[in-house]
C-alpha cells in the first residue's frame, strides 16, 4: 500500500520529522498512519527536556473535512517536549495522535478516550500505566479507563 502521506509530504516539500525525532517514534507514527489511513501529513515540534515526563499538544483543525480529503495545512501539528521516560513519551505521542485521528470537536470526549485507548493498547502500551497516567486528566479518562481495564471495550 503506497505510503499517501510521505508522498504529500514530498510533494508539498514538508519534512514529516525533525532531526532531533527519535527514530522509534517516528515509526510509531509512521505506523500509526498506515494504520487508521491518516494520510495528511502533519508537522511536528520536538523538544527534548531533563524531566521525566513528556507532555505534547495538539492541533487538529479539519472542520469536519473527512481525513481522505483534508488538505495540508500548518494547523495540523504535533508539539513534544521529551522527558527520559521513554514509555511515557510513547504514551503522550499515541494520545497526541488519537487528537490528529479524532475529529477536532471530540477534544476529550467519550469517543476520543475510547480511541486513545484503544491506541495504548494495540501499541503496547500496558493498560494499567496507561489508567494511571490518564486517570487524573479528566473524569471520562477515569471512566473510560477502567472500562478498558474490564475488558468491556
Ligand atoms: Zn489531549
Amino acid at each position: 500500500m503506497p505510503d499517501l502521506r510521505t508522498a504529500a509530504a514530498k510533494l508539498l516539500g514538508i519534512e514529516l520529522y525533525p532531526d532531533n525525532m527519535p527514530q522509534w517514534a517516528q515509526d510509531l507514527v509512521n505506523q500509526v498512519c498506515r494504520d487508521y489511513e491518516l494520510n495528511v501529513p502533519f508537522k511536528f515540534t520536538w523538544r527534548k527536556t531533563n524531566r521525566q515526563e513528556t507532555s505534547g499538544r495538539s492541533w487538529n483543525d479539519d472542520d469536519g473535512v473527512s481525513k481522505s480529503g483534508r488538505k495540508y495545512n500548518a494547523k495540523y501539528a504535533i508539539q513534544i517536549s521529551q522527558g527520559w521516560d521513554e514509555m511515557h513519551c510513547k504514551l503522550v505521542l499515541l494520545h497526541e495522535l488519537a487528537h490528529q485521528i479524532m475529529p477536532a470537536r471530540e477534544s476529550h470526549s467519550e469517543a476520543f478516550w475510547k480511541c486513545a485507548y484503544s491506541l495504548y493498547r494495540r501499541y503496547g502500551i500496558d493498560m494499567r500505566y496507561a489508567y494511571e497516567c490518564e486517570k487524573n486528566y479528566k473524569d471520562m479518562a477515569r471512566t473510560i479507563g477502567a472500562e478498558f481495564l474490564a475488558g468491556i471495550w
